[in-house]
């Protein structure tokens, strides 16, 4: 099957690299000419539009920031939907605004297009070993069909609802990963200014109720005072104005996510929003003047 890609940054560089791995044809594409040579020295073809590879394919992935771009790229002059031919698919992986992405599905359904969203979890390292997590919005029949294309590039992949539903999922996701990091950033900062030693609460906690995946992957980050991202400060404020939009939008008062988006927009301000979102601790100890450290 020939697979258009568009859109080969952090994660869609990798992601191409291992749909060309499992065996299929690639055709991709991306406003960065160093981005598309690296793909295409792996084997894949190059086309100079998105509409110029929405010509040659019938599966065309995009893998962009936000949805702008994911308008632009679908649905705007020299877009896919130019080029697409009636039963065609877009499977959109980006993290983008779930109202958009049923925007962008009704514009493509108009000229017999299908659509799945798609968007995934586990960043640059999941995406390179291609055990990403993937939840999809869109129907059943399209989600089997496509399946085996999306679980080349991961480790899970589920049906979340109709289309929409996977970056609802993905708006829920983001909303977990920041509070609980805040939450323990909370957490350390007051155990370190009691004076005990924040290694030793990790290690004491860890294995209990207030355990999770965010704290392993983060405190001890935190604890080395290695703030490389990772998730940048900068891609989840991102995902939270999505979230505090559609919370919006849908009459539905998220408090902490709010709380938490405060936060980000102070690091951001402080020159911080290209760190990893463990910066999130740098705010509670700025404020509680001391430094989680081993
Ligand atoms: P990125 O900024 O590294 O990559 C985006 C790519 O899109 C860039 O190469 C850019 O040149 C290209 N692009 C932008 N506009 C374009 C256009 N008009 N035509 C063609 N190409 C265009 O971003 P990323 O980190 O790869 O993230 C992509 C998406 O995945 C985002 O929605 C992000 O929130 C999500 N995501 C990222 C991570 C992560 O850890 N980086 C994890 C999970 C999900």
């Amino acid at each position: 099957m020939k697979v258009g890609f568009i859109g080969l940054g952090i994660m869609g560089k990798p992601m191409s690299k291992n749909l060309l791995k499992a065996g299929y044809e690639l055709v991709v594409c991306d406003v960065v000419k160093a981005a598309v040579d690296e793909v295409v020295a792996a084997g894949a073809k190059s086309a100079p539009t998105p509409k110029a590879v929405a010509e040659q394919c019938d599966l065309i992935i995009t893998m962009l920031p936000n949805s702008p771009h994911v308008k632009t790229v679908v649905l705007g002059k020299d877009g896919v939907i130019e080029g697409a031919k009636k039963g065609s698919i877009v499977i959109d992986m980006s993290s983008i605004a779930p109202l958009a992405s049923r925007e962008v599905a009704e514009k493509l359904a108009e000229k017999g297009v299908d659509m799945l969203d798609a968007p995934v979890s586990g960043g640059e390292p999941k995406a390179i070993d291609g055990t990403l997590s993937v939840m999809v919005g869109g129907k059943k029949d399209l989600f089997d069909k496509y399946f085996p294309v999306m679980k080349a590039m991961a480790g899970s992949v589920v049906l979340c609802g109709d289309v929409g539903a996977g970056n609802v999922t993905k708006l829920a996701n983001q909303i977990v990963v920041a509070l609980n990091i805040a939450a323990v950033s909370e957490a350390f900062t007051l155990a370190t200014k009691a004076g005990v030693n924040p290694e030793s609460v990790f290690d004491a906690i860890k294995g209990g109720l207030a355990g999770s995946t965010v704290m392993n992957a983060k405190v001890p980050m935190i604890l080395d005072r290695n703030f490389k991202p990772g998730f940048r400060i900068d891609l989840h404020i991102k995902d939270l104005t999505n979230a505090l939009d559609t919370a919006h939008q849908l009459n539905v008062p998220v408090p902490l996510t709010a709380n938490v988006m405060e936060t980000m927009q102070a690091l951001k301000i402080d020159d911080m929003g290209q760190l990893d979102h463990s910066a999130i601790a740098r705010f509670y100890e700025k404020l509680a003047k001391v430094e989680i450290k081993r």
